[in-house]
């Protein structure tokens, strides 16, 4: 659990049009109604003794949320192939954790390097015999390299500051290169009805959608056209529209949720299992909670 400091109660400002934020919903969200952006003031250990993962130990749990992931990564694989048809392409996965993604891609027959920062995860990925770094994004070290295509898998809302990731995009993705920016959607509904109960102070499905607890907790929430302005100032485009990921499904709904453990616990599930079958219909008809784009540089 992170037991660092809560908010600092500094107002932040946007990184869209950098003009101060006004506090929203809670104390530690800020959002700019000008850019539709969502930010959020929470500290980060991303270099903590372990890792987010670890706290999670419930085999089951990470296998179905592994199916589930896996599922994902082929959609996105499926689109660059659309963009860019060519075999053997050179992709850097940024924040690549234990390597699933990775593994995936090269099952595709792409040529992967990761890079993550956690050393628990870090030594996880190498150990499986996969390329990978022990740095941030951008490194601290030369990669002295350029890549076809640069993916951020649920990783782009973790880091403070998205300028720096875009100005390292530009000096290490080769000039036709894509990037692939996969991240939660402002505009998803579980953060609008999370939002709706945050207002009148039932605070814990907000707190668990920012990861408050975590040591990487979410700092950023976009939409589509939010990080489209923001990608826009370093030059990246949209090649592909908003491309929607399930983050929810049926199969493996139980073992999610039953990580709360105890008949407490069990009581909470069943009220949480049945509201979700409830609601499935809505679930399936709204913006999902994480969407997807692939962009590359605008030729001058
Ligand atoms: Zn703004």
């Amino acid at each position: 659990m992170n037991v660092n400091a809560p908010a600092t109660g500094a107002r932040l400002s946007c990184p869209i049009c950098r003009r101060l934020m006004a506090f929203k919903t809670s104390t530690f969200t800020h959002f700019c109604k000008d850019c539709d952006y969502w930010g959020a003031d929470l500290p980060v250990d991303i270099e903590g003794a372990g890792s987010d993962e670890d706290e999670i130990s419930d085999e089951a749990y990470i296998a179905s949320l592994e199916g589930l992931r896996v599922k994902n990564f082929a959609l996105i694989l499926k689109q660059l192939q659309q963009t860019k048809p060519e075999s053997n392409l050179s992709i850097l996965d940024v924040g690549c954790a234990s390597g699933l993604f990775m593994r995936t891609a090269q099952q595709w027959g792409y040529t992967v390097t990761g890079i993550e920062p956690n050393q628990p995860l870090f030594a996880v990925t190498q150990r499986q015999g996969l390329n990978v770094m022990h740095d941030y994004f951008p490194p601290k070290q030369d990669l002295n390299k350029t890549f076809d295509v640069i993916i951020f898998n649920d990783v782009f809302e973790h880091i403070p500051d998205v300028h720096a990731i875009l100005e390292g995009c530009n000096q290490y993705l080769k000039d036709d290169g894509v990037l692939i920016l996969n991240l939660p959607n402002a505009h998803g509904l579980i953060f609008r009805f999370s939002r709706i109960l945050a207002t009148v102070n039932l605070l814990g499905p907000w707190n668990r959608l920012w990861q408050v607890m975590f040591r990487t907790p979410h700092l950023h929430y976009f939409t589509f056209e939010s990080l489209g302005k923001l990608a826009a100032q370093h030059q990246f485009i949209a090649v592909s529209g908003k491309l929607q990921i399930a983050t929810l499904e049926i199969k493996g709904l139980w073992s999610r949720l039953a990580v709360n453990g105890g008949a407490i616990g069990f009581f909470k599930n069943c009220i949480a299992y049945l509201g979700t079958l409830a609601l499935y219909p809505v679930i399936l008809l709204s913006e999902k909670d994480t969407f997807f784009a692939l962009y590359q540089r605008k030729t001058p």
